[in-house]
C-alpha cells in the first residue's frame, strides 16, 4: 500500500486572532527541515506588500499572488514552475477567505499528490456570516485549529470581526470586502459584537426579503475585488 503523506490543515478565526503568525510559525518549522514551501495569497489583499506575507507584527515570509477565481494546478504550475511545484512539501495559502469556490478542489487536487496544505483565514465576514470557501475547507479539513482575540470591549476571548466606520460598528449589509477602505476592524465576543441593532427593524416581509437576498450579495461582494 501507498502511504500518501498529504493532509490540509485550516487555520481559523476572526481578525487579530494570530491566523498568520500560526501560519508562518509552521512553515518556519519547515524550512527548518529543509521542505520546500510554497506560499500563495489572493491578490485582493494589498495591505503591506505584494511580494510577502507579513503579520501584524511584521514578521514576514516571501508569497506568490494568486488571482481569485484562477485557483488551478495549471495557474499554479504557470506561476512558479512544474519542478517548484514538484519538489514542495507544503503547499499554504494565507487569507484563504478571499480566495473563490475553486480553492477547496485544488486543495484535495494537492493533498492528492502528496502535499501537506495550510490554509489561514477568517471563518466568518465582519457580519458574522461564514466567508468564502472558508466553510467548505473546514468540513475537508484533517485538521482544524479556530483561534480566538480578545474582545476589545470586554477582555473574554473573541470570535468576532467588528467593522468601525468613524469609530462607530459598521452596517451589517456594507460590502464583505473592503481591504484598506474606510472601516477599521476589531475583535470582539459574540456578545459584543454589534451586527443585529444596526439594523432597521424590518416587518416580516421584508425580513424574508433580506434573508433571500443575502447568498447572491454575497457572491457578488466576493468576485468584484
Ligand atoms: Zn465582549
Amino acid at each position: 500500500m501507498v502511504m500518501n503523506k498529504g493532509q490540509l490543515e485550516v487555520i481559523a478565526g476572526c481578525m487579530f486572532s494570530g491566523k498568520t503568525e500560526e501560519l508562518i510559525r509552521r512553515l518556519e518549522r519547515v524550512r527548518i527541515a529543509r521542505g520546500a514551501i510554497l506560499l500563495f495569497k489572493p491578490t485582493i489583499d494589498d495591505r503591506y506588500s505584494t511580494t510577502a506575507v507579513m503579520t501584524h507584527y511584521g514578521r514576514e515570509f516571501a508569497a506568490h499572488l494568486l488571482a481569485p477565481g484562477e485557483e488551478t494546478m495549471e495557474t499554479l504550475e504557470q506561476a512558479v514552475g512544474a519542478a517548484a511545484m514538484e519538489e514542495a512539501a507544503v503547499v499554504a495559502f494565507d487569507e484563504g477567505n478571499f480566495f473563490s469556490a475553486l480553492l477547496p478542489d485544488l486543495c484535495e487536487a494537492l493533498v492528492e499528490r502528496g502535499k501537506r496544505v495550510i490554509v489561514a483565514g477568517l471563518d466568518l465576514t465582519f457580519a458574522g456570516e461564514p466567508f468564502g470557501p472558508m466553510p467548505t475547507l473546514l468540513a475537508l479539513a484533517d485538521r482544524v485549529d479556530k483561534l480566538e482575540a480578545v474582545c476589545v470591549k470586554c477582555g473574554a476571548p473573541a470570535t468576532r470581526s467588528q467593522r468601525l466606520v468613524d469609530g462607530r460598528p459598521a452596517r451589517a449589509d456594507g460590502p464583505v470586502i473592503q481591504v484598506g477602505g474606510l472601516g477599521s476592524y476589531e475583535a470582539r465576543c459574540r456578545t459584543c459584537h454589534e451586527r443585529e441593532r444596526l439594523r432597521a427593524r424590518p416587518n416580516k416581509a421584508s425580513r424574508l426579503r433580506t434573508r433571500s437576498r443575502r447568498p447572491a450579495r454575497r457572491l457578488a461582494a466576493t468576485t468584484c475585488g
